[in-house]
């Protein structure tokens, strides 16, 4: 997300309840961290939150940690989601998220990531074997990943790596919106809803691996 420099951000951040700042020390602690057993969901590149605050006042039974590179973005988005329970904020570039959890994480969601779309780029995209491999240290149990996008390179791209690297493909679709079975309980993204808003179809998959 490209967003001017927000010139008040350190203010902003600091005063928030739910940026965690020390990440790495919450490795293997992260449901001592909401005080309760409950799953634990990460979006990565959560921009200014609002998938993230959507959900979780939808699922106040689950755990839900956004990750975003950029001050900035983290900036916009605690002040759009306030102070709520179960979320936290990681500001951070998601190369290092195998050193912030360590097999805790029961689903990830992927929303409108950077597409990268030159092929010599391809090792950058969230769903390629160096990020994939990465994810396998920070999942319990089945591994499940959540991907939206309105790039077909990206989706494209995702379907193979993904299946390449083992993962079974579920609930495919090339217009989420039309689909009245998934678009029941979908929860819009900031990029989604500006997308969907323009006519382009958003495409989605979820993928398990045992
Ligand atoms: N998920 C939001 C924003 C999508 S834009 C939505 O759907 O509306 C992609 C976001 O991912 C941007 O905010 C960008 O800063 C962030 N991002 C991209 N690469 C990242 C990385 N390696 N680590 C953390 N955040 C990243």
């Amino acid at each position: 997300m490209r967003l001017r420099n927000v010139r008040n951000k350190e203010s902003i951040m600091a005063v928030s309840n739910i940026i965690v700042w020390n990440p790495k020390d919450k490795i293997g602690h992260w449901q001592e961290e909401f005080q309760n057993e409950n799953p634990i969901h990460v979006e990565v590149g959560m921009g200014k939150g609002a998938f993230l605050k959507g959900m979780a006042e939808k699922y106040p039974d689950i755990n839900f940690i956004g990750i975003e590179k950029y001050d900035s973005v983290v900036a916009r988005a605690v002040e759009h989601i306030g102070d709520v329970p179960n979320i936290r904020i990681i500001r951070m570039n998601a190369l290092e998220i195998d050193e912030m959890f360590d097999h805790e994480v029961e689903r990830l969601y992927l929303n409108f990531s950077d597409p990268w779309p030159k092929k010599r780029w391809a090792k950058r995209r969230l769903t390629s074997p160096i990020f994939l491999e990465k994810y396998d240290h920070i999942f319990r149990g089945q591994k499940e990943i959540v991907q939206k996008t309105d790039n077909p390179i990206l989706f494209t791209y995702s379907l193979e790596s993904l299946s390449q690297y083992g993962y079974k493909l579920y609930d495919i679709s090339l217009d989420l919106h039309k689909d009245e079975e998934l678009s029941k309980d979908n929860v819009e993204t900031e990029f989604e809803h500006r997308f969907a808003t323009q006519g382009n179809p958003i495409y989605t998959v979820t993928a398990r691996k045992e």
